[in-house]
């Protein structure tokens, strides 16, 4: 390759009137004038959290040009912060602050901080301008592209929320220095589902490059990241609302979705109850006959490679999946559709798995 990938790289998520570029690269936070074409007015606030605030709110401001109008607004960490009462706290901030339609809104923090920001600004005098800039690597790949915005609901996770999109996302490489190892593992995880899902130039590549990307290597991370948003905006840019072909994004949600509910959110990080669920799809996709004994071995390699989980949480029944799963919103008139591999590369939404196949796969499952 004679390009370097120590240089910023670009791509577009093609939304028409609502298109918006991702900048990927270090060092893009400070860089003076990097937010500036994305900015509707003079009036922007900065959203961050009690974690991130110190670590990169001051150079977050520093890229900001001169003579804007700038406030600040630090929430409490955790996904539990990902609340409507947070949301209040924004449009407080914003109504005492006297912003009008033109502000815009900077999600400075993981996929918490961005997909409520994004509310916030939907709602926001029926919707502003927000920039996202998420500093884990899920964030960057995952939840900071494609506009699904929203909150959790006492009854119920990201039950209440909008499609909305950034005006851009800036991804500073750097700020992954300062991320816990799990996080990095988390957001690995669905770098890894994007070569599953779709592209098996990109998992082979991937396969090579596990320890420069553990390791943090700018130049690997860069090519991870700018190919998992690429992935992510053609099938947005596909299917915006998730009519069709966005759900193959779920490859291993369902499983994984069914281990954090069971365990109670907090106690697996996503991204590892998604490691763990990827695994099973690909083991159910070789009963199925898809898969190769081969192929579900790379399956498993990458998986391991990446230090995600390859079992289930040893207290979980083969029933205790099957109760989750059944409540999974994919599933239409109670037929349960599952995301599994046709090939590596090339994944599939299938709803007629044999029930003695799924349960079998989940009672030898490894715990
Ligand atoms: P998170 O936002 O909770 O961040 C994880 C932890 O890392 C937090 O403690 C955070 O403060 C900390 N952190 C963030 N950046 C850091 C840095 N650079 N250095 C050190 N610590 C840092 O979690 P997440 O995994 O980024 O996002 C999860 C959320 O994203 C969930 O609420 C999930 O529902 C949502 N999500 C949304 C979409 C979407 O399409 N909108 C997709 C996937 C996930
Ligand atoms: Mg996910």
């Amino acid at each position: 390759m004679s390009e370097t990938l120590t240089d910023p790289r670009s791509l577009e998520v093609a939304l028409g009137s609502r298109s918006y570029p991702i900048h990927i690269g270090p060092g893009l936070l400070g860089d003076p004038g990097r937010l500036t074409p994305y900015l509707a007015g003079q009036q922007v606030m900065i959203v961050t959290n009690e974690t991130v605030a110190p670590l990169y709110l001051e150079r977050c401001r520093a890229g900001l040009p001169a003579g804007l109008e700038v406030r600040e607004l630090v929430l409490p960490d955790g996904e539990a912060t990902k609340s409507l009462a947070s949301v209040e706290r924004i449009w407080d901030a914003l109504l005492e602050a006297g912003f009008n339609r033109r502000c815009t809104l900077i999600a400075l923090g993981g996929g918490v901080i961005g997909d409520m920001v994004g509310f916030a600004a939907a709602c926001y005098q029926r919707g502003v301008a927000f920039i996202q800039v998420p500093t884990t690597l899920l964030a960057q790949v995952d939840s900071s592209v494609g506009g699904k915005t929203g909150v959790n609901h006492p009854l119920g996770k990201n039950m209440i929320g909008a499609f909305w999109q950034p005006r851009a996302v800036l991804v500073d490489t750097d700020t992954l220095a300062t991320l816990p190892p799990r996080e990095l593992s988390a957001g690995l995880a669905e770098v890894i589902k994007y070569g599953l899902i779709r592209d098996a130039e990109f998992l082979a590549w991937l396969e090579e490059s596990m320890p420069a990307l553990r390791a943090l290597e700018t130049p690997s991370l860069t090519r991870a990241i700018e190919r998992s948003c690429a992935l992510k905006a053609e099938i947005v840019a596909e299917d915006e609302t998730e009519q069709g072909v966005r759900a193959l994004l779920n490859l291993g949600h369902t499983f994984g979705h069914a281990i954090e509910a069971h365990q109670g959110y907090g106690i697996w990080l996503h991204g590892e109850a998604v490691g763990a669920g990827m695994l099973m799809a690909a083991e159910l996709s070789a009963r199925l006959g898809w898969l190769s004994a081969e192929q579900v071995a790379r399956t498993r390699a990458i998986i391991e490679a990446a230090a995600l989980p390859l079992t289930a949480p040893a207290d979980m029944s083969a029933e205790d999946f099957l109760v989750r799963m059944r409540l999974d919103k994919k599933n239409i008139n109670s037929r349960l559709r599952l995301i599994l591999l046709r090939e590596l590369g090339e994944a599939c939404v299938h709803d007629a798995t044999p029930p003695e196949l799924l349960g079998d796969l989940l009672a030898s499952f490894p715990r």
